[in-house]
Parts: C-alpha cells; structure tokens; sequence
C-alpha cells in the first residue's frame, strides 16, 4: 500500500512527527543493516553510503529531539551514549573504518542538509575527507 508507506514518509520529514522512517527501521518494519544496538541506542548502516563506511547513531527513543537544537539537560545522557557508541564504531575495522579515524557529522536543520527530523551521528569513514564540507 504505498499510499500509506507515502504518508508515513511525508509525516517523518515533519520536524513535529510523532514518527518518522526511523522508527520503522528501529521497529523493524523496515529492513535495516544494523551493526550495534542497546537499550538506548540504534546504528545502522546509512541506505545511501557518502564514504566507504557510513552508520547513523541514533537514540531509540527520539525524545523530542528532532535535531541537536531541540536538546535540553534532560538528554545528556542520551548525547553522550550517541558519541561513545560513533566513536566506538568509527574503530571498527569490519565495518570499512580505518586507522585514520573518521568524520562525524550532525546534519542539523534545513541548511545543513536534515532530511530526517529524528536525530542522527553520521559515522563517515574509510577514506580522507575534505575540509570544509560542502
Ligand atoms: P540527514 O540528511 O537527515 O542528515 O541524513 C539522513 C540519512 O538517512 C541519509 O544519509 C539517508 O541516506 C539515510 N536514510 C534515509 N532513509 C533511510 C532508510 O530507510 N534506511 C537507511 N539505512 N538509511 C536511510
């Protein structure tokens, strides 16, 4: 039914969206190459890879962070487990990351290319990057 699949899709683009297509992925009713999970946190390899090693790092339960904007004290923790699990994966050398370390990104609002209004740690690795980005 792809009608439904569409409106599901257009309400996660919604910075208000009580879901958006991650939770599908979290759920797990969409298929996701998942390669670290706990209690809190979900990271999964990224659809459409930017660098040879691509994960998003996300918070299981969103929070009401749709973008790093949106963060009071009340998610410290959540932001701290986020980091340690993207730095975490960055060493992990199965997963494409090399020794060189890796770039990672928050992509936060319109301006910085958010597409998906339910935060996210890109993890980008597996060849040198450029500086600044584009
Ligand atoms: P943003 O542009 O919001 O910072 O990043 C969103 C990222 O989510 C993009 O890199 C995009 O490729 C990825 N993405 C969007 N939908 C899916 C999906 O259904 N599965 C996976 N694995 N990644 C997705």
């Amino acid at each position: 039914n792809n009608g439904r699949w569409d409106e599901i899709w257009l309400a996660g683009l919604r910075d208000t969206a009580p879901e958006t297509i991650f939770d599908k992925l979290i759920g797990g009713d969409i298929p996701a190459s998942v390669v670290y999970e706990d209690d809190k946190v979900f990271a999964f390899k990224d659809i459409n890879p930017a660098a040879p090693a691509h994960i998003l790092v996300i918070p299981k339960d969103r929070m009401n962070l749709s973008g790093l904007r949106k963060s009071s004290p009340e998610h410290v923790e959540i932001l701290g487990k986020l980091l340690v699990a993207a730095g975490e994966i960055s060493k992990n050398k199965e997963l494409g990351f090399g020794d060189g370390g890796a770039r990672i990104v928050i992509n936060d609002g319109e301006d910085a290319g958010q597409e998906v209004p339910h935060l996210h740690v890109h993890v980008l690795g597996g060849r040198s990057m450029v500086w600044p980005p584009g």
